[in-house]
């Protein structure tokens, strides 16, 4: 009896150690979590939202510091700028930093509304050629329009700013010549693309008129910069942009020269090459090509390395036509051990060139339009913007995916690797 009395004494000690021990045990985890809880709190962990639209998305980004990328579709069931889905899921951790993809409806895709609004990627896009903006008014020459020579090679500041309004009003966006060139066209639904340049470097593209106190350039508001600065103001979505091409004076005003063309490629404009001294291709011999162009891109990269475009426009558009013999020359160019590649060539033209997603996109040898007035006749820009109404190129706002009409769809080229949607 007294033997079994003590058996069952143990036993109760063992069954007591054991609650301690599991009392013990719940404390400690307890514990644990929430210096977990603190460790979470001190890495700036982050707990995954369910997104539901941009808007959310926007905020829960910034606030988080996430990289984001974003692709847009057309989605039956979900409204434009619902989220349709995201790449992390509710409830995951995650860090700052992290990379996070969504995909965002475009709405449903409503093939009326493209082919009513005559949505069309395979239209064509003006590339217009000027050369200097003369700070006159056009009452003031005694050319045609806003010509300031007899060609119309230079235009008044006063004609520029017309232009300039004009594109907007009819519906153009700039684009950079080198994102036109890669099929990179990021213009808003129901808008067109347009492209502008400049060559020979003249100093009235961008006049400096002196240093600010922090020797940053002053411009001249009636250079071409100054008038564009001022439309990048007025036109927030206008996306101001232009490509100058320059010879080995660059822009002419030495002192200035470095300070110009870090201003430029800083402030969303792009520098290409035309060659040192203007030299007419088909003129010239194999090695005078090739010094010419690698000199000046030996400049820019000395100035603004990698930071310019491997685009040259052809002096006097010449040579004409790509059999030419120095023409591969152009495309690559070796001189003194230096060896450039050009990605596009650009010549004098007259009409709009094709689509990038065209095939008969050729970059290594664009048209231009002259910006130059002639009364509607001769492709002066009155009568390129008529002929652009029934064939230029309107966005569908949606930079990955190809929208054109049925007709149209045979005209895409097999290098193009976006989704097409076709009405
Ligand atoms: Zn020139």
């Amino acid at each position: 009896m007294k033997k079994n009395k003590k058996k069952i004494r143990y036993d109760r000690i063992v069954i007591v150690l054991i609650v301690l021990i599991l009392i013990i045990a719940l404390v400690f985890g307890g514990i644990k979590l929430l210096t977990n809880k603190d460790t979470t709190k001190n890495t700036n962990e982050i707990k995954m939202i369910h997104l539901r639209d941009l808007d959310e998305t926007n905020k829960f980004v910034s606030e988080n510091e996430l990289k984001l990328e974003i692709t847009y579709e057309y989605n039956d069931e979900k409204e434009k700028d619902k989220v349709i889905s995201q790449s992390i899921k509710v409830g995951d951790i995650i860090n700052k930093g992290d990379t996070l993809k969504v995909v965002v409806s475009l709405g449903k895709l409503d093939k009326e509304k493209l082919a009513s609004d005559n949505i069309n990627e395979l239209g064509t896009v003006p590339i217009m050629m000027y050369h200097g903006i003369v700070d006159m008014k056009s009452s003031e020459t005694e050319y045609t329009g806003g010509n300031v020579d007899k060609d119309g090679y230079n235009r008044t500041a006063e004609a520029f700013r017309e232009d300039l309004e004009f594109y907007y009003q009819n519906g153009y966006r700039m684009v950079r010549l080198t994102d036109y060139i890669d099929g990179n066209i990021d213009v808003e639904y129901g808008k067109s693309p347009i492209i502008l340049t400049f060559d020979d470097g003249n100093e009235n593209n961008l006049k400096v008129k002196g240093l600010d106190e922090d020797g940053n350039i002053i411009i001249d508001e009636n250079s071409a910069v100054g008038i564009l600065e001022s439309f990048k103001e007025k036109y927030p979505d206008y996306n101001v942009t232009a490509t100058f091409f320059v010879n080995g004076g660059l822009f002419n005003q030495p002192e200035y020269n470095e300070k110009i063309l870090k201003w430029l490629v800083e402030n969303g404009y792009d520098v290409g090459n035309h060659t040192e001294n203007h030299l007419d291709i088909k003129k010239s011999t194999s090695e005078q090509v090739n010094k010419e162009i690698v000199s000046v891109y030996k400049q820019l990269d000395e100035i603004i390395p990698e930071k310019y475009v491997n685009i040259i426009a052809l002096p006097f558009g010449s040579p004409y036509n790509k059999e030419h013999e120095n023409f591969g020359y152009v495309l690559k160019s070796t001189y003194n051990g230096a060896t450039y590649e050009t990605k596009a060539a650009l010549r004098v033209g007259w009409d709009a060139e094709y689509s990038p997603f065209d095939k008969d996109f050729d970059p290594t040898f664009l048209k231009r339009c002259r910006a130059y007035d002639n009364n509607g006749k001769d492709f002066d820009i009155e009568m390129v913007f008529k002929l652009l109404e029934t064939k230029r190129y309107i966005s569908d706002g949606n930079v990955s995916t190809i929208v054109t009409s049925e007709k149209n769809s045979s005209k895409i080229s097999d290098n193009v690797n976006k989704e097409v949607i076709t009405y």
